[in-house]
């Protein structure tokens, strides 16, 4: 019979067995194989395990039962990625050789932790290898219940609809709460995305704690001249699907209610010639989504709709502070902030943090008939 890794090979597309093989590391083999044929994994935590003086980014794994005949410890650094994940050459080649001398010669870049993890580094060689990783200029990320790695967008550095600067504003709060996310004492994970404009390439509204998107509040700046070079059809086309139905397209004449605009960002991305985002900048705050837990799927709920985001971003720093403080004194273990906020409700968190509640707020708006604004 072929063994079921000799089918994991198969095919045109890059197969993962190959790589785990081209460690030249058997054990990791073996024990993957044994995984498959019993359908279960066979790794526990490893309860403390971690580098002299942090108690978060290392993830131990402890094999249990037969399997740790095989691969008895596997550990894993999670080590804080640079903003947008931009690597020069020549650290990465340093990264390699570190994971070939201290791991298994195995890195997964940016999981849904958003860390570069390096995997299989034994217990004993935790210390020195973090010292020589510190050598090359890059530290731990962060896990268990702490302020986790963040992620952002490439904002500024590539795209041209970044209204915010996603890496400084990374880099700054990464900064700012090292301690916090080497030290775990909050009540479950936090975490931080930060997307450029409200196309949200990191999918921020739904899978982080706290979302901070790129937006503008004036209006959106037609180029009439670009605009006559597209067909009737796109411009009726556009108008039909603008969610809010803040566009109009008639006789020729193309107009936007601003106002009625929720700046989805859908008309500029298809008229990009003749439409831009306008020149009043700065951010929306969002709050509390996660993709499964206690009360289901949440997506975030709009916190601060407009927040002008300039070095140092005190602003911000202060209103995360506020939320930290809040969540740990009243959230459970294992609750994410938004579903203490969702437990206690929308309006005490307000109250509590000093923050006036505001139409965009509110639920779906548009079909509740006791709000209306525009
Ligand atoms: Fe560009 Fe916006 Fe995507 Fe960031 S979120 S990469 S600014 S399109
Ligand atoms: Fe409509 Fe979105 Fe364009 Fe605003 S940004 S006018 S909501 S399509």
């Amino acid at each position: 019979m072929t063994s079921i890794l000799d089918e994991l090979k198969k095919g045109r597309w890059p197969s993962f067995v190959k790589e785990l093989e081209k460690t030249g590391d058997e054990r990791i083999v073996k024990y993957y194989e044994k995984c498959l044929k019993d359908k279960k994994p066979y790794f526990g935590h490893g309860g403390i395990v971690g580098v002299t003086g942090y108690e978060a980014g290392v993830i131990g794994r402890v094999a249990v039962g037969e399997a740790a005949k095989i691969l008895p410890e596997f550990h894993l650094f999670r080590i804080l990625p640079p903003a947008g994940y931009f690597y020069t050459t020549d650290v990465l080649r340093k990264i390699c050789d570190w994971v070939d001398k201290w791991g298994c010669k195995l890195l997964n870049f940016h999981g849904a932790t958003y860390n570069l993890q390096a995997f299989g580094i034994p217990r004993d060689k935790l210390d020195p290898a973090f010292e020589e990783l510190a050598k090359i200029g890059f530290d731990l990320g962060g896990s268990g219940p702490d302020v986790r790695t963040a992620a952002c967008c490439m904002g500024p550095a590539l795209c041209e609809w970044a209204l915010i600067d996603t890496l400084d504003i990374y880099t700054t709060l990464m900064k700012e709460y090292i301690f916090d996310i080497h030290r775990p004492r909050f009540p479950y994970k936090f975490k931080i995305k930060i997307s450029g404009c409200p196309n949200d390439c990191t999918a921020s509204g739904a899978r982080s704690d706290l979302a901070v998107i790129g937006i503008w509040r004036d209006d959106i700046k037609i180029d009439e001249d670009a605009l006559k070079k597209y067909k009737d059809e796109e411009l009726e086309m556009v108008a039909k699907r603008c969610p809010s139905g803040a566009i109009t397209y008639k006789n020729g004449k193309f107009e936007i209610n601003n106002d009625a605009c929720t700046r989805c960002m859908y008309c500029i991305n298809v008229l990009h010639d003749a439409l831009k985002p306008g020149d009043d900048r700065g951010a929306s705050i969002l709050i509390g989504a996660r993709a499964r837990g206690r009360y289901g799927a949440f997506l975030a709920w709009v916190l601060v709709p407009f927040m002008k985001l300039e070095p140092p971003y005190k602003e911000l720093k202060e209103l995360i502070d506020k939320i930290l403080d809040w969540w740990d004194e009243h959230g459970n273990p294992k609750e994410r902030v938004g579903e203490t906020i969702y437990r206690i409700g929308f309006g005490k968190f307000l109250k509590d943090i000093g923050i006036e509640p505001k139409p965009q707020m509110v639920y779906r708006p548009r079909s509740n008939p006791f709000w209306k604004y525009f």
